[in-house]
């Protein structure tokens, strides 16, 4: 994460690289170079009161706040990214992309949340794949915040079918019930801000919500990335 000469040659004899164009990344280049960094498409939602996904979810459930780092287009960079997270197993790339979710959250509405709590996966799901990478997002954003990480305020009771091929009514059918408290869900505190991979209908998130607002806690959203709407 520095420029000083012993990173370099790290980097020179084991380099790292880009999750955009697989060039070599140096120095203080973190998961992706310098050029694929400011080629993100994001959506700056964070600073938009009243943005779309916000009014995706009006209506549905009495959510503080919703954002999103980025758009999920296809063939797009933020694809991209997730697939190497998801099915390459590159976590350390979840974690990264999680802080520089953090870093555009800390300084907004956002960043006076009280806990970061991840969209758990089934314990059967997490076994099989190794890791949650709604859970190292959440620990790159409780990183860069400060905001405490809590990964045992809920739980995936159900495990569910994957929803990429289900329609919004299916796919709020699949994940209605899915969740519960954590024994240690404390009620009555400040929002809480949910994290979760990729925001399409947001039927996995309400879903997760109900759980939390049903403990008196308020909730606010935040994801890595959203389809482009
Ligand atoms: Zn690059």
């Amino acid at each position: 994460m520095s420029n000083n000469p012993f990173s370099l040659l790290a980097d020179l004899f084991y380099p790292r690289l880009c999750g955009g164009c697989r060039r070599n990344l140096y120095g203080g280049e973190n998961f992706v170079c310098t050029h694929c960094l400011l080629d993100l498409p994001f959506t700056h939602y964070h600073r938009m009161s009243n943005n779309p996904l916000e009014r995706m979810f009006r209506g549905r459930i009495p959510v503080d706040g919703v954002t999103s780092l980025l758009f999920f287009n296809r063939g797009g960079m933020a694809r991209q990214l997730l697939h190497r997270v998801k099915y390459h197993g590159d976590t350390q790339t979840a974690v990264a992309m999680g802080r520089l979710l953090g870093l555009a959250l800390r300084d907004s509405p956002f960043g006076g949340c009280s806990a970061v709590v991840p969209v758990p996966l089934h314990p059967s799901k997490q076994r099989i794949r190794g890791f949650n990478q709604s859970s190292l997002i959440a620990q790159g954003v409780h990183e860069e915040t400060g905001i405490p990480y809590h990964d045992d305020w809920l739980q995936r009771v159900e495990a569910t079918e994957s929803q990429t091929r289900k329609t919004r009514e299916a796919r709020w059918d699949n994940v209605a019930t899915a969740f519960s408290a954590g024994a240690s869900l404390a009620g009555g505190v400040g929002p809480v801000l949910l994290i979760d991979d990729v925001l399409t209908t947001g039927a996995t998130l309400e879903a997760a919500a109900r759980v939390l607002l049903a403990a008196g806690a308020g909730v606010m959203f935040a994801t890595l990335a959203c389809s482009n709407r």
